[in-house]
């Protein structure tokens, strides 16, 4: 089977490595001039920045198998056990912790003693996490609801949403907490703090995501002998004797079977009339869009001593020290990134403003950045970096199946059951490669049986 796999982020890397290596013949077409997708790094005078940090948990069962397939293990380490220490202005600092006890009570003690809530509300955080254990997040029903309202519904005060909650869901959905659909913030909970002990660790690469994904896959589906194509946009899909693809250069290519594995806007107007049922793909533009907005800040000596941190009370969400990972070359100097999920309110700002605005901020998370100079400022925006992971979007996700054998969707925006994560892209990799398989298999047969 010839196939073309068209985007190279993490699903089609994924789709292409999953078919190369059950002996298909494959090509992939990535529009940009490099693999990775929203996994990217880019080079700034030296420094080797990636446009948004990433960071995965534990139970990323299919994303970290996808790592060790690309042999990147060793250079995207998990913590030894969940351990975020949080940050709030004047200096007052929470560690949560999770033990070794089975999990969900692995989490209990830190809870117990999470000094940003009061005790009662404090006590008050099992109401939810019990109830959760009931919630079914694929029934469609459950992403009918906003997290925040399920919340308040189960006893969890404003304080309680932003100081802990938000923590975790915001930037795991890339939405403002409480306007999450409820079925995917379920999904998080269930699996990552409800589920085994392991389950929330938190991985964060040790290389560039450009390295880590991007050049990892290249090589890899080299050795496979599959091709990659980069600077190749696909203009065209079209039906008849298999596929014929038409790419912006004019060249044509024909093919077997396609995996179009592009964010839901630049696949809609791809899908060739008749691939799924009428108003599906308009219906896609509801899905949206949600930016990320990473501010990066290197000082001229180290301000943070720990690899990451959150915040609360604070515009600051997460920071992560970059300095190691990014190559900086300016002795005794550190570099953090400040990562701003659902940022709407900052992806038009300029960067001058937003100086004005984290560089206070951090000083009054980080005591030593008060006497720090602030040796380089600048911003990354990601736009649409996810989409807009609110209620009523499960029934706008399609499956990997279409109506055409032999043309499957990928992306970590389709119907996975999971956000919109690297976790989420890998798993829809695997269910086109899965699909394409079966689709072939059965026209095969079909035609095997007219003949
Ligand atoms: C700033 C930022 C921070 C994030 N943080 C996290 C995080 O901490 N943890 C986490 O798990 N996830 C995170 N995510 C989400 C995660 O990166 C995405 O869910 C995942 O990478 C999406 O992969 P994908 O393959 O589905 O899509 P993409 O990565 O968008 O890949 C699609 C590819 O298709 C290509 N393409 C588009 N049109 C065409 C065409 N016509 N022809 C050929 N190629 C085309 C694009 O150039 C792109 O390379 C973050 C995302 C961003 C942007």
């Amino acid at each position: 089977m010839r196939a073309v796999v068209v985007g190279g982020g993490l699903a089609g890397i994924t789709a292409a490595i999953a078919l190369a290596e059950t002996g298909h013949d494959v090509t992939l077409l990535e529009a940009r001039p490099r693999l990775g997708g929203a996994t990217c790094s880019f080079n700034r005078d030296g420094l080797v920045v990636d446009t948004g940090q990433h960071v995965f948990l534990g139970c990323c069962d299919a994303y970290r198998g996808l790592l060790d397939r690309l042999g990147m293990t060793a250079h995207a380490p998990v913590q030894d056990r969940f351990d975020v220490t949080v940050l709030a202005p004047g200096g007052k600092t929470a560690r949560l912790r999770r033990t070794a006890l089975p999990g969900p009570a692995h989490m209990l003690p830190a809870l117990a003693r999470y000094p940003f809530l009061t005790l009662a509300e404090r006590a008050r955080v099992s109401r939810p996490a019990l109830a959760m254990r009931f919630l079914d997040p694929a029934a469609p029903a459950t992403d009918t609801q906003r997290f925040g309202d399920w919340l308040a519904a189960h006893g969890q005060d404003e304080r309680s949403r932003r100081a802990l909650w938000d923590l975790f869901s915001v930037s795991a959905l890339n939405i403002a907490g409480d306007d999450a659909s409820l079925a995917l913030a379920a999904t998080v909970v269930k699996t990552g703090l409800l589920g085994k002990n392991n389950a929330a660790d938190i991985g964060v690469a040790g290389l560039p995501l450009g390295e880590l994904h991007g050049d990892a896959g290249a090589n890899l589906l080299a050795k496979l002998g599959a091709q990659v194509t980069m600077g190749a946009k696909v203009t065209s899909i079209k039906p008849g004797d298999g596929f014929q693809l038409t790419l912006n250069s004019g060249d044509q290519l024909g093919a077997d079977a396609v995996v179009l594995a592009v964010p839901h806007d630049k696949a809609a107007p791809l899908m060739p009339p008749g691939a799924l049922a009428p108003g599906t793909v308009d219906r896609w533009a509801g899905l949206g869009a949600s930016p990320i907005v990473n501010v990066h800040v290197i000082y001229d000596r180290p301000v943070m001593d720990l690899p990451f941190a959150a915040a609360i009370d604070s515009p600051v969400q997460w920071i992560f020290d970059r300095t190691q990972i990014s190559g900086l070359d300016r002795p005794g100097h550190q570099y953090l990134a400040i990562s701003l999920s659902a940022a709407d309110a900052y992806a038009d700002v300029p960067a001058a403003q937003l100086r004005e605005q984290f560089v206070p901020a951090l000083a009054e998370l980080l005591p030593a950045a008060r006497d720090a100079q602030v040796a380089e400022f600048f911003v990354t925006r990601e736009r649409r970096a996810t989409f807009r992971q609110a209620p009523g979007t499960a029934a706008l996700r399609p499956p990997a199946r279409t109506q055409l054998p032999g043309l499957v969707l990928a992306g970590a925006w389709t119907d996975t059951g999971w956000p919109d994560t690297m976790e989420g892209a890998v798993r829809s990799g695997l269910a086109a490669a899965v699909e394409l398989r079966r689709s072939m298999a059965s026209s095969a047969t079909t035609i095997g049986e007219r003949q």
